[in-house]
């Protein structure tokens, strides 16, 4: 497969589109974009519905599907069931001959690599927790991963990389997050793309996860939406009016340091009253601890929400999110909040009450409605949103020839 000049900088590229004219290739490409993504995200697979959901002509549909099959990105498979009478047309699916993507998941306390098709499929998995050498460690651990992902796979078309931050997303670079075992500066970008040949593209776990969701999840038909994942911290990706919310200052969207009270907890970013310091699994799982007597994980502390010390513990923990997820409905409009990461293990109900709060306490209660519910990939929503870095790219055409 050829590769085209590709990766500036995801979520601002369409920003810098808009400023200059689109020549017929740029199109072209976006056009074969678009029909990949349609095929991968399982939206059209007949050339009759590709051709009603792009809003392409036949004959341009027909022609990129042709190009398709010569190069072996797509195949054609059962023919489709038709009542009425006629030829039946052929269902189109990616090739298993398509190159494949790596993720990989760059953490505080591990590595995680994935291998996926275009479709998101995992082929391969496989973690490293860090130790005391971490700072030695780490590289030689990246390309333990990546080395075991490329394991007899012939046809890999890039590396996409979710780390924590602040980064550099533009250049590639992860600059000095804070606690991370000494690591800092690491032009992971170059780093990768020397050692391996491939295009390799960098971005926030949170704002990777939210790119999953974009492409292949509940996502895909709505323009503004926050992903909200809640782990020992908590973060957002944020989509607005179709694009990425990106800031080329180092970081990601900081939810978790949205002040819900300013005589609050004091932060060790130095701000009071920090939704984390109320909302995140371990403050939950410490206050569990202290109301049954043992200690629990965050999984098993939701299995016991009927009890009743559990639910005030994890009703106030809900309502304390809900006072800053307030402010980002009322700063941003989006139409759903996916919640991700650790808190897919809070019972519906969690998610019920959250949806109310946000709609009686938000602005324009009687014009539009904002859902709640658990995001599309569960917990691995960041390690395979790490392969949406590479297949935004690639589904806007910019990897595409
Ligand atoms: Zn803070």
């Amino acid at each position: 497969m050829n590769l085209g000049a590709c990766g500036k900088y995801p979520g601002m590229e369409d920003d810098m589109e808009r400023r200059k004219g689109i020549n017929n290739d740029d199109l072209k490409k976006r056009n074969r974009g678009l029909i990949l993504q349609l095929i991968a995200a399982g939206e059209a697979n007949t050339r009759m519905s590709l051709t009603r959901k792009s809003g392409l002509t036949k004959m341009s549909v027909t022609n990129i599907i042709d190009e398709f099959l010569e190069k072996n990105l797509v195949h054609e498979g059962e023919k489709e069931y038709q009542e009425v009478q006629g030829r039946n047309p052929a269902t189109l699916e990616i090739s298993p001959k398509a190159p494949k993507i790596i993720g990989l998941l760059i953490n505080r306390e591990y590595l995680a690599a994935v291998l996926c098709d275009f479709q998101l499929h995992v082929q391969k998995k496989k973690r490293i927790s860090f130790s005391k050498d971490a700072k030695e460690m780490f590289l030689p651990h990246i390309f333990e991963l990546v080395d075991e992902m490329l394991a007899g796979e012939e046809n890999v078309l890039g590396i996409g990389v979710a780390s924590i931050g602040p980064l550099d997303v533009e250049k590639g670079v992860i600059l000095n997050p804070p606690r991370f075992h000494g690591i800092k500066n690491v032009q992971i970008k170059d780093i990768l793309q020397e050692k391996y040949g491939f295009p390799v593209f960098l971005d926030h776990p949170y704002n990777s996860a939210a790119r999953a969701e974009k492409l292949f999840g509940y996502g895909r038909n709505v323009s503004s939406f926050a992903f909200v994942g809640i782990t020992n911290g908590i973060g957002a990706g944020i989509y607005v009016d179709g694009k990425i919310l990106q800031s080329p200052g180092g970081l990601g969207s900081e939810l978790g340091h949205m002040s819900i009270d300013y005589h609050g907890i004091q932060c060790e970013c130095g701000n009071r009253g920090c939704v984390e310091n109320y909302a995140s699994v371990n403050v939950i799982c410490d206050k569990a601890e202290a109301a049954l007597g043992r200690k629990v994980d965050f999984a098993e502390c939701c299995a016991l929400y009927r009890e009743p010390a559990i639910d005030r513990i994890l009703s106030d923990a809900v309502e304390k999110l809900c006072v800053c997820l307030v402010s980002v409905v009322n700063l941003i409009n989006p139409e759903v909040i996916f919640m991700g990461h650790e808190s897919v293990e809070l019972p519906d109900c969690y998610m019920e009450r959250m949806e109310q709060i946000i709609n009686e306490r938000k602005l324009s209660t009687e014009y539009s409605k904002v859902r709640v519910m658990k995001a599309s990939f569960g917990k691995e929503q960041q390690l395979v949103g790490a392969v949406c870095n590479v297949l935004n790219p690639l589904f806007s055409g910019k990897m595409l020839l």
